[in-house]
């Protein structure tokens, strides 16, 4: 099979990102990922498959739904219009056919040639500002055929690539990708094992080993840190941030992750059934003294994202 026609399943295509590695970029959102953050803001793209997003307070009630779905996975019971997961097959119909877009389709299935058509919309913004492309997620090395054929493809064109990962995943994977991926975007959740474990459903252990290896191998690398009130945020959190720093001279920049709400009502729409985070959004104030505290610690690199 030709690299171009190696498929995945994604579920978006950003244009225009400025916040996923430098200069305009066009980022690209795999599905499937095997942590399950607690506060994840794109909690759409946890499960590996393409699944049904509703939104009720969008539905005009004109019954498209309910004729067409031969599953029967939309009915009424009663006065209350019901969707039943279990019986859907994604078949897309009824999604189709709601004028009122109430029901969507989260992920899809494309080529390399596809997504790189896509990518290379932008080349003339990516060569004015030294951005390019990005892979992101999920877990981008989930689909581990698909993004190498996708990155391949990339540095074939003489695209910048980035890849934000999670690093949970094996050595091997990241080190046949390590000639393919000009910036890792690295995701630190949590520096305390615990709190990691509880959090995010993983251990930290083989994504801080995986870290020290991309590092020793002079991979170019952005730390990326969600910052999470009532969880991660803490002066210990910042000063072994610092000291993880300190101990991988490949990481060029730390980027802070404030956390903001819009995962929760992704997750309602999906009908998953997760925790409920209160916390509000950090004020910029409190972001910024987050910035000073790790630049007080010698890392003069640390920025908002
Ligand atoms: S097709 Fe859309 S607008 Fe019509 S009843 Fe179904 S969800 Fe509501
Ligand atoms: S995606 Fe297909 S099976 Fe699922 S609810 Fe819609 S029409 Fe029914």
């Amino acid at each position: 099979m030709s690299r171009l026609d190696v498929r995945g399943i994604i579920f978006d295509i950003k244009r225009f990102a400025i916040h996923d590695g430098p200069g305009i970029r066009t980022t690209v959102f795999c599905k499937g990922c095997p942590l399950n953050c607690a506060w994840c803001h794109n909690p759409e793209s946890i499960r590996p498959d393409p699944e049904i997003s509703l939104m009720p307070d969008r539905c005009i009630g004109c019954g498209h739904c309910f004729k067409i779905c031969q599953q029967h996975a939309h009915r009424m019971n009663g006065d209350k219009r019901v969707y039943d997961r279990d019986r859907c097959v994604v078949c897309g119909d009824c999604a189709e056919k709601c004028y009122a877009e109430a029901i969507e389709i989260v992920g899809r299935q494309v080529t390399v040639a596809e997504v790189i058509q896509e990518v290379e919309a932008d080349r003339p913004f990516y060569e004015t500002s030294r951005g390019g492309m990005t892979l992101s997620g999920g877990e981008p090395t989930q689909q581990f055929d698909f993004t190498h054929a996708l990155l391949a493809e990339a540095k074939l064109r003489r695209l910048h690539t980035c890849l934000d990962t999670s690093g949970l995943t094996s050595w091997d994977r990241l080190d046949q990708l390590l000639p393919l991926v000009d910036i890792f975007l690295y995701d630190l959740k949590d520096t305390d094992a615990q709190r990691h474990k509880r959090f995010t459903g993983v251990d930290n252990d083989l994504i801080l080993e995986n870290l020290r290896r991309l590092n020793d191998a002079g991979a170019e690398i952005i730390l990326r840190c969600p910052m999470i009130p009532g969880i991660n945020i803490d002066d210990q959190h910042l000063t072994r941030i610092a000291d993880v720093v300190r101990s991988h001279p490949r990481i060029s920049e730390v980027n802070l992750l404030p956390y903001h709400r819009l995962g929760m009502s992704k997750s309602d729409r999906m009908g998953y059934d997760r925790p409920k985070l209160t916390e509000q959004t950090p004020a910029g104030q409190e972001v910024e003294e987050w910035l000073t505290r790790l630049r007080d610690l010698g890392v003069t690199t640390a920025r908002r994202s």
